[in-house]
């Protein structure tokens, strides 16, 4: 289970604050909005953000650690900077566990993720799922 939130996450005493969060073993994580900025000024900035953060909380949901060999959707984020330089999508180390992990069929999360991707004019996001999902795809 995912949640999102438009609440500012505060985990404790050693923290400022987090964009999300989630536990290795018990499936269930959380991120919120809160910092993300204003969708009437930068909707898609925002969007980007909430998906990145989401899909990175998912990861975490699936036993998944930062990745630390690449810029990858599973690099840790401490700030809306480090959100923005991480990719969309994962790295092929972590693209790899996501296909283990969750059992998915390939081509067809790709697919989702493209579909998704145009419904919400993500036009770079999409161009490169579909090129994915097309290299996935037999000839
Ligand atoms: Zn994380
Ligand atoms: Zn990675």
């Amino acid at each position: 289970m995912l949640g999102l939130t438009a609440t500012d996450l505060w985990p404790g005493e050693e923290w400022n604050f987090v964009f999300g969060m989630a536990t290795y073993d018990q499936r269930v994580g959380v991120w919120s909005v809160a910092r993300f900025g204003d969708p009437a000024q930068d909707r898609l900035g925002l969007l980007r953000r909430m998906l990145k953060t989401a899909l990175h909380e998912t990861g975490h949901m699936f036993t998944m650690h930062h990745c630390t060999a690449w810029n990858c959707l599973m690099s840790g984020s401490n700030n809306l900077r480090e959100t923005d330089r991480r990719t969309m999508d994962a790295c092929p180390e972590c693209t790899a566990k996501i296909w283990v992990l969750s059992g998915c069929d390939p081509a067809a999360r790709f697919q989702a993720l493209a579909k998704l991707a145009g419904e919400h004019d993500l036009d770079a996001e999409q161009a490169q799922w579909l090129k994915a999902a097309e290299t996935l795809v037999a000839p």
